[in-house]
């Protein structure tokens, strides 16, 4: 007999994840199919924090989707027994003394207030040029996210839930029941292949804008901080003196091939404040899946009401990715309306 599952998920990244976890809290039946042989190399720069460090505002409802989200990564934690939530406080560098004046007015507003220390350091960290002192957040950090892919994804291959493969439009069917893949039934079918969603057909009126970054993995030996700088970029620490920095953005060039222009940029500003010497270990490259109106875009296809699309997760996935998964599970289901600022709908809806 076929075999029959209730959803296929195409694209196994933050968001393929964090559906596939959604699934089986529910007991449904899932498989997944992923073209990407080596998970390492994907970038995740890992970081969870609702703050916009540039204007100090929140970033579109970031607060109210890490609540949730936090939860799953905790649980992720309990799934394998392992930490991947890891809080680290982000040393905002405060450059003049408007930007000093601006932080303390912006620490007593609604949501900011529950990440902003509202006082200016001006302790001295050795390595760090800081004149203006720094404002600091908590309540922030990173998730070792592609720890977490690895493991979920070796968890999948241990049941059998795994294909490793592209996965070809056109041999796609699709019936009364829901679709069929490569002699496999299925009810649904999720697509969440990031940036990659260019070259899906069925998606193509979604207005995608990509942006390629670019990172560097540093190890500074003089460097021994628990905690982020961000100014021109941000300085990640990775424990035992390593580093990751960047990010760069580039709308243009959208391939994963490194480019010097962009680790000229990254070196530029990391020395701006950085006074210690520093080796460069690996580059990490990624294109993030933005939207052009910069919100994730969810939610089921026009007319294929089977097939339903998970994406947009742009420059904050950690904290989007789980949100979004369950947001889109329960419009599913239940017919719950999507908000419509994330819904797939305001692409096909003529204003
Ligand atoms: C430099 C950089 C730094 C970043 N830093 C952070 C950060 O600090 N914090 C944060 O929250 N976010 C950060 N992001 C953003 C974050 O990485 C993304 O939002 C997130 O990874 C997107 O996940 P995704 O699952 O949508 O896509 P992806 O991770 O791209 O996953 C999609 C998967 O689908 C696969 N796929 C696509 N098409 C097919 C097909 N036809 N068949 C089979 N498989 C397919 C792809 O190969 C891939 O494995 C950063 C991004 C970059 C580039």
């Amino acid at each position: 007999m076929m075999k029959q599952y209730d959803y296929l998920i195409v694209g196994f990244g933050l968001a393929g994840m964090a559906m596939a976890a959604v699934l089986e809290k529910y007991g449904k039946t899932y498989r997944v199919i992923d073209n990407n042989p080596n998970l390492d190399t994907r970038v995740v720069g890992g970081m969870y924090n609702p703050i916009i460090l540039k204007r100090f505002t929140p970033a579109w409802q970031a607060d109210e989707m890490w609540r949730f989200s936090k939860g799953f990564y905790e649980d992720m934690e309990a799934k394998f027994q392992k930490q991947y939530l890891f809080p680290a406080n982000i040393r905002r560098i405060i450059h003049n003394t408007e930007e000093q004046n601006n932080w303390v007015v912006a620490s007593d507003k609604p949501v900011m207030s529950s990440y902003m220390n509202p006082k200016i350091m001006y302790d001295q960290v050795n390595g760090i040029k800081t004149p203006f002192g720094f404002g600091e957040l908590h309540g922030v950090g990173r998730v070792a996210g592609e720890e977490l892919l690895k493991d979920y994804k070796s968890y999948l291959i241990e049941k059998g839930l795994f294909t490793f493969s592209d996965f070809k439009y056109s041999l796609l069917e699709h019936h009364e029941y829901g679709v069929k893949y490569q002699d496999i039934k299925f009810n649904k079918i999720i697509f969440s292949e990031g940036s990659y969603v260019l070259y899906n057909p069925f998606f193509n009126e979604v207005e995608m804008k990509p942006a390629k970054g670019e990172m560097l993995v540093l190890k500074i030996p003089e460097l021994t901080i628990d905690f982020t700088i961000k100014s021109g970029v941000f300085l990640v620490p990775l424990g035992d003196n390593l580093y990751i920095t960047g990010a760069t953005y580039n709308w243009e060039d959208i391939t994963l091939s490194p480019t010097d222009e962009a680790q000229f940029e990254i070196e530029e500003k990391l020395k701006s404040f950085l006074s210690v010497p520093y080796e460069i270990v690996a580059r990490k490259i990624g294109i993030r899946p933005t939207v052009k109106d910069r919100r994730p875009v969810i939610g089921i296809h026009p007319s294929y009401k089977n097939m339903a699309l998970l994406n947009g997760l742009g420059t904050r996935g950690v904290i989007i990715a789980p949100y979004l998964a369950q947001t889109l599970y329960k419009h599913m289901t239940n017919a719950q309306k999507l908000p419509q600022e994330m819904d797939i709908q305001r692409f096909y809806t003529i204003n």
